[in-house]
């Protein structure tokens, strides 16, 4: 039995960020439902967040393929409604990220499924599915491109971005960090 699962149906909100000094950044995938007092973010790799990028493009235009009718609109990716919201408070580090298309309600399942460590039983790894709609996770296509190719860091305080000269953070009272 995993140790916990959680099925984010309907999905509110969900996007990609990374935290820290470029090269050395960490990588958070996070989403809500509207009821959820606090988000569900999971730290995701680099590399699989790229996967999920190309993933999401695959499936999206597959679905074109097998449906000439439906056309998928042109999102505008708004940064400010993208950027993760604080507190950044992972429940675990993704071992493995999976998508799947489920025709039926029309939705893109992103499952992330906790790292296993030496010793662990794979058996009890949590695991998290955020159920998008094709709106949801065209837009995070998008946005993942950015973030892949971002190199100015967030604040892992206030979540907003730093300079490279230095950040007044107001979780910090104004103080450079
Ligand atoms: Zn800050």
């Amino acid at each position: 039995m995993p140790r916990f699962e959680i099925d984010l149906n309907p999905l509110e909100h969900i996007t990609v960020d990374a935290i820290g000094q470029p090269g050395n950044r960490v990588f958070y995938i996070q989403g809500w439902r509207e009821t959820d007092p606090q988000a569900v973010t999971i730290i995701i790799e680099k590399v699989q967040l790229q996967s999920l990028s190309l993933g999401a493009e695959q499936i999206l235009a597959e679905l074109i393929k097998q449906k000439p009718d439906l056309t998928l609109p042109l999102v505008e990716v708004d940064p400010e409604k993208m950027r993760i919201s604080p507190p950044v408070d992972p429940l675990f580090r993704a071992g493995e990220i999976g998508l799947g298309y489920d025709a039926d309600r029309d939705l893109v399942v992103i499952m992330a499924r906790e790292v296993v460590l030496d010793g662990g039983d794979p058996e009890e790894a949590a695991e998290v599915r955020f159920w998008c709609t094709r709106l949801q996770i065209q837009r995070l296509s998008e946005w993942s491109k950015d973030v892949i190719n971002r190199g100015r860091p967030l604040c892992p305080q206030c979540g907003q971005p730093m300079e490279p000269e230095g950040h007044f953070c107001p979780k910090k009272n104004g103080h450079k960090h």
